[in-house]
């Protein structure tokens, strides 16, 4: 309790694996967070919370009477059950709660590890938590609030299932307090809707919160509610990028597409000068939609084609084929939308036919980077594929809730040590040729429009010399040698990466 009696709460989520993923606000606490303050909380959210938080954070968690610490990616889960142990030291007599996307279906498993744990929260947590901190503050059992595994008397209780919230609408607005120095590029993260009807075997979203009976598997905030909160992020904070961060913001089985063209007319009778960017499938692109959208600020789509070759397509589910994806690509090419494409090149079981068929592809369309290229199967704790591979005779190794495995094939071993190892350094030229995109796009005068124009083609440069370079590999592995190893195409990668050096210096 702090000195004026109000009771406090405090939100945080850990560190991001900065290798593997950017770093963003964390939404989901945030949701929270705004629940809470509507219950009368004090309340404090700490983003990217390093395992060893800083003393200020200590002494927030030592005068607080509920601490959640949500994690979005399973790897998180180490650091945050560090954090239960670092706050427990100093606020004995907390609820410390967990949740969040990255803990699903490892509830009662982080519980047992960790003794700092109270609670668990299933799947999203704004209605349980703000229950559960009634109960807090009224200093009574929460065992009564539904959606948790609870430690209690020794015991772990399941408290029972809570469906997802419907009405999106009526959830507050994500807490954005100290995050002002985050918005001064005037780029802002945002949810529209949650869910996917999809059933990808890998994707963990496809599965959280999205199976419980009887609800929609996509919900969504009306375009006006959306809206609403664009204007007030940029009133607030000079908000002109936005990142929309749904798993599909054109879900719903023609819903989305009804809502994106509502929010487009919203935005243009508002008079709204925003750019955004949105994910979505790539069978709900239409070229209609694509042309309104970006009349009104679309810049940026994010599609999931994952593979190419028929095997890994229908291990992963996706209920798409190489033909569907080459025409959103081309649609958003002709729409002049930026784009980037999902895609799982490797998979415990892949061969190196798959993987030709796989750059084929890439190569056709001119699409690929160095991180989707070498990119392999991520295969979470839990997840339904494990026993499908295990049936298969792949062995897995957990170390700190991540799954390790060998690829079957060897010469896959080898050709993906390759890919690693040779098309490292055209990342740089990726992550510089993007960045001054990034800058372009947010003036778009027309000196700015000519350098976009030139800076595309140089990244279109790049995707093929990456690719150019892997199929020299694939080639290599395909003869039974060892393409990390190989002189020349060491040679190869190091002048074709010199030269798009040379081209990108101002
Ligand atoms: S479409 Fe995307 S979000 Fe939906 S289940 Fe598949 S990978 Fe997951």
């Amino acid at each position: 309790m702090d000195g004026e009696g109000v009771r406090q709460a405090l939100l945080v989520a850990p560190s991001y694996d900065h290798a593997e993923y950017l770093g963003a606000e964390s939404l989901g606490i945030r949701s929270v967070a705004a629940t809470l303050l509507d219950e009368g909380a004090r309340v404090t959210v700490v983003d990217e919370c390093p395992a060893e938080p800083p003393a200020e954070v200590l002494r927030m968690a030592g005068q607080s009477s509920l601490i959640g610490i949500g994690a979005l990616f399973t790897r998180q889960i180490p650091d945050a059950l560090a954090l239960a142990r670092t706050f427990r030291s100093v606020s004995p007599d907390a609820h410390i709660t967990i949740g969040g996307q990255g803990s699903y279906s490892l509830w009662p498993r982080m519980l047992e590890e960790c003794e700092a744990l109270n609670s668990a929260c299933l799947n999203e947590a704004e209605e349980t938590v703000s229950e559960l901190w009634r109960h807090v503050i009224a200093g009574e059992s929460p065992a009564s609030v539904r959606g948790m595994y609870l430690r209690l008397g020794g015991e772990l209780l399941f408290t029972g299932p809570r469906a997802p919230t419907e009405d999106l609408d009526a959830l507050p607005l994500p807490f954005r307090g100290g995050r002002e120095i985050a918005y001064a590029d005037s780029h802002v993260t945002l949810c529209t809707s949650r869910g996917c009807a999809a059933h990808c075997s890998f994707c963990q979203s496809g599965n959280y919160a999205n199976r419980h009976p009887g609800a929609p598997r996509w919900r969504y905030r009306s375009a006006e509610h959306v809206v609403d909160e664009i204007e007030h992020l940029q009133q607030a904070y000079g908000a002109r990028m936005f990142s929309i961060v749904d798993d599909d913001f054109l879900g719903g089985d023609g819903r989305g597409i009804q809502r994106a063209q509502d929010f487009a007319r919203l935005v243009r009778t508002r008079g709204l000068d925003i750019r955004f960017a949105i994910e979505c499938r790539i069978s709900e692109l239409e070229a209609a939609l694509l042309t309104t959208l970006r009349d009104v600020g679309l810049r940026h789509v994010l599609i999931g084609v994952e593979a190419a070759n028929d095997a890994d397509l229908r291990l992963y589910a996706k209920r798409t084929t190489p033909q569907q994806a080459a025409e959103a690509i081309a649609l958003l090419r002709k729409s002049d939308i930026e784009y980037s494409v999902g895609f799982i090149m490797f998979q415990p079981l892949s061969d190196l036919g798959g993987i030709r068929t796989n750059l084929d592809f890439l190569l056709a369309n001119n699409v690929g980077s160095y991180r989707r290229v070498v990119n392999r199967l991520e295969v979470y704790p839990g997840s339904p594929l494990i026993g499908y591979f295990r049936r298969k005779q792949v062995h897995f190794r957990e170390e700190s809730y991540r799954m390790y495995y060998d690829f079957q094939d060897p010469r896959v071993a080898l050709l993906y040590e390759a890919f690693v190892k040779l098309l490292k350094p055209f990342e740089e030229l990726e992550s510089t040729a993007a960045r001054a995109i990034f800058r372009l796009r947010a003036e778009e005068g027309p000196a700015e429009l000519h350098a976009l124009r030139r800076l595309t083609e140089v990244t279109e440069n790049i995707t093929r010399a990456l690719l150019a370079t892997a199929y020299r590999c694939l080639q290599v592995a395909e003869s039974g040698g060892v393409p990390a190893d190989d002189k020349r195409i060491v040679a190869y990668a190091a002048g074709r990466v010199d030269e798009l050096r040379n081209v990108l210096s101002p």
